[in-house]
């Protein structure tokens, strides 16, 4: 893309369940980036963990989306010029770039069970996840032999004792080392099913996305991703890693709780209620008023966001009981 083009920015969602507050906050952000700066929004369906996916989720996302006034131009019910939009559907994709990167020497069958995987974790791995020793990285032709036939193995990507950083939007410079923080890291599960890593990489590249905006737990992923656009031959986009929101105490709130997903707030609130509340937590409104995300186009820049998890307030939360 050119200095001027608009920007290309995306939704993300997994269909693993309803949305959550925090999923809209983010879907929120991501909307108003590229809309303050005419640019174009694509829907991505990220459901390539069949365990965990269902199609009537992803379908709930599309209509609560469209409730809030989330608008988006590609993917979905839309279509659009980047198909497929949905990751179960981009299998050949993912196997295409698997055998260039094996091609290149770079991957390695991992024959570790879950159990050894978790007896070899570092700890000091980066936000908790597991640094991967490295133990399948040396095994002989005969040995992948044998062990081959007794179970598939998942595929790694060997990464260099080398600095990977870049300039979040949100957050500022972030840097791994990624032999030591990240460690050789999974493109493709022993079941098949190719890694978030892989696909999120070859579906934004494809798709011409030039602004990822993300929740702060996937922060830690952008070294590997942007080694992967490195390996690729291409443009990385612009990261936005927004904060995640908190009950009042701190704690995190999660999808597996339904005590703020899109179920609950719809019986309680307006959409606009909804989007005023997470704007004004966005820093993009003094106080929480209604307001539609079109609303806030005008107002929108990233300088206002904080770059910090924030805390919903309980006022907020009495609104949901009863
Ligand atoms: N599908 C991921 C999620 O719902 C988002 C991935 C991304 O934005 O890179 O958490």
């Amino acid at each position: 893309m050119t200095q001027n083009s608009p920007p290309r920015g995306r939704f993300a969602p997994s269909p693993s369940g309803r949305m959550h507050l925090g999923n809209v906050f983010c879907a929120l952000l991501a909307y108003l980036a590229a809309r303050s700066r005419g640019g174009r929004v694509v829907l991505r369906i990220e459901d390539l963990d069949p365990a965990r996916s269902r199609r009537e989720y992803a379908h709930q996302i599309e209509e609560d989306l469209a409730w809030l006034g989330l608008d988006w131009d590609e993917g979905g019910a839309k279509g659009g010029p980047c198909p497929p939009y949905t990751q179960s559907r981009c299998t050949a994709l993912y196997q295409a770039v698997l055998e260039k990167l094996q091609g290149q020497g770079l991957l390695y069958p991992c024959f570790c069970s879950r159990a050894q995987l978790h007896a070899a974790r570092a700890p000091h791995a980066a936000d908790g996840q597991s640094v991967y020793d490295g133990r399948c990285r040396q095994l002989s032709a005969q040995e992948i032999k044998s062990l081959s036939s007794r179970h598939a193995p998942a595929l790694r990507l060997r990464v260099p004792d080398a600095q990977w950083g870049f300039t979040d939007g949100v957050c500022g410079p972030y840097r791994q080392n990624l032999r030591t923080e990240c460690g050789d890291f999974l493109v493709r599960r022993s079941d098949g099913v190719f890694a978030y890593q892989l696909a999120v990489v070859v579906d934004d590249a494809r798709m011409g996305i030039t602004h990822v905006v993300r929740g702060q737990d996937l922060l830690s992923s952008t070294p590997r991703q942007l080694y992967l656009y490195h390996l690729l031959g291409r443009e990385a986009p612009a990261f936005f890693h927004v904060p995640l929101l908190t009950a009042p105490d701190g704690r995190r709130f999660s999808k597996r709780e339904h005590d703020l997903d899109m179920g609950v707030l719809r019986r309680h609130c307006r959409p606009d209620e909804i989007i005023g509340a997470l704007a004004a937590l966005a820093g993009l409104l003094d106080k929480p008023r209604p307001a539609l995300p079109r609303e806030l186009i005008a107002g929108f820049a990233w300088d206002k966001v904080p770059a910090h998890s924030i805390a919903v307030p309980p006022d907020f939360l009495r609104k949901l009981e009863g």
